[in-house]
């Protein structure tokens, strides 16, 4: 039986960031206040201890700051206290996200000294001007090389990228899927732009400067990068923040904000290729679709969005949605004349 894992973030929020990006508030994103010192670290790993059954594996991730771009005195200091519960054997490994501009040798050693085994790269588009119009401070070409560097000690590789950044579009986004999958990480986060309250880009919303980013707009932009992020067999491991009560309940003034956003794209993913099995292959009047058991619900869409669209679209009586033994994503038309 393989053995249950668990992440125990540690929120180390805007520190080792050179500058705000204009729409970053990590206090808002993540619900801390302050960043993470060497005793929290020791705190939230007990904590997870006492809560986590015998067995689990955890990995203590260092979230919400530029991990490699703190002083080398104060990353020292989070990662070696967490060493002991490394050795014990409680913590089998250690993830960072940081900055692409904050990469270099020296700091990846030190990386590698203390069982950190992934760094996740903020890369966010790799566009210089949308980069630029967003305060990153960063050129596409460091993400390139940021991402060599990686590779070469040995690390994993997740990187981010953002949709709907200023002076960002379709074309922009699908470029940047491009070139960062050229850069072939073992794992991609997607997040469309929230506009948060206390950041630049709210302001720049409220005078009219920066239109945001709807929701649907979002989801469609998303099933393509998905598709080509899939089609190099590179897992999309997260679509859009993680909901929390503080972003629900008004933290995310407007933009991409939805607390189902993944199960939405994975929705319209799904009825994109049903179309195109019911297309190629011709129907009856009533249908039966058989997906993975973990596929039901988004085959059928929110509120059956997907089965009325379906319904509509090929004049059909009925689709029925069964969960059977194959790839989640996969599609197969199970009757495809009357059941
Ligand atoms: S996006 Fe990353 S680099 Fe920019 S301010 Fe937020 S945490 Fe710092």
């Amino acid at each position: 039986m393989k053995a249950r894992r668990s992440v125990i973030p540690v929120f180390v929020p805007h520190l080792g960031c050179p500058n705000a990006c204009v729409f970053c508030n990590q206090k808002r994103i993540s619900g801390n206040e302050k960043p993470s010192e060497a005793s929290d670290v020791h705190s939230c790993i007990i904590k997870a201890k006492e809560k986590l059954s015998p067995g689990t594996k955890a990995e203590l991730a260092f979230y919400g700051g530029s991990f490699t771009a703190i002083p080398m005195e104060q990353q020292t200091a989070l990662l070696e206290a967490a060493r002991t519960y490394v050795d014990e054997g409680f913590i089998s490994e250690i993830r960072v996200s940081t900055r692409p501009d904050g990469i270099d040798d020296q700091g990846l050693r030190l990386l590698k000294n203390y069982s950190v085994k992934t760094i996740e790269l903020g890369a966010q588009s790799m566009d210089a001007q949308v980069l630029k119009l967003s305060g990153r401070g960063h050129s596409p070409e460091d993400t390139r090389q940021a991402s060599k560097l990686i590779r070469k000690h040995g690390f994993r590789l997740i990187l981010q990228m953002m949709t709907g950044l200023p002076g960002d579009s379709w074309e922009k986004s699908i470029y940047t899927a491009k070139k960062l999958a050229e850069l072939k990480p073992d794992g991609i986060r997607i997040y469309p732009t929230v506009i948060l309250k206390d950041t630049a880009l709210y302001e720049m919303w409220r005078c009219g400067v920066y239109k945001e980013h709807s929701v649907e707009d979002a989801i469609k932009l998303c099933a393509e990068l998905f598709l080509i992020f899939e089609s190099e067999r590179i897992p999309v491991i997260r679509l859009g923040l993680n909901p929390t009560d503080e972003l629900s309940g008004g933290d995310a003034v407007a933009g991409a904000y939805h607390p189902a956003l993944g199960e939405l794209v994975y929705s319209e993913i799904m009825l994109r290729r049903a179309r195109e099995l019911l297309r190629e292959t011709g129907t009856g009047k009533r249908v039966l679709l058989g997906v993975h058991s973990s596929r039901v619900s988004a085959m059928a869409g929110h509120k059956r969005r997907n089965i009325k669209i379906l319904t509509e679209e090929f004049a059909l009586e009925s689709i029925r949605i069964k969960s059977i033994d194959t790839e989640p994503g996969n599609i197969e038309l199970l009757s495809p004349n009357n059941i």
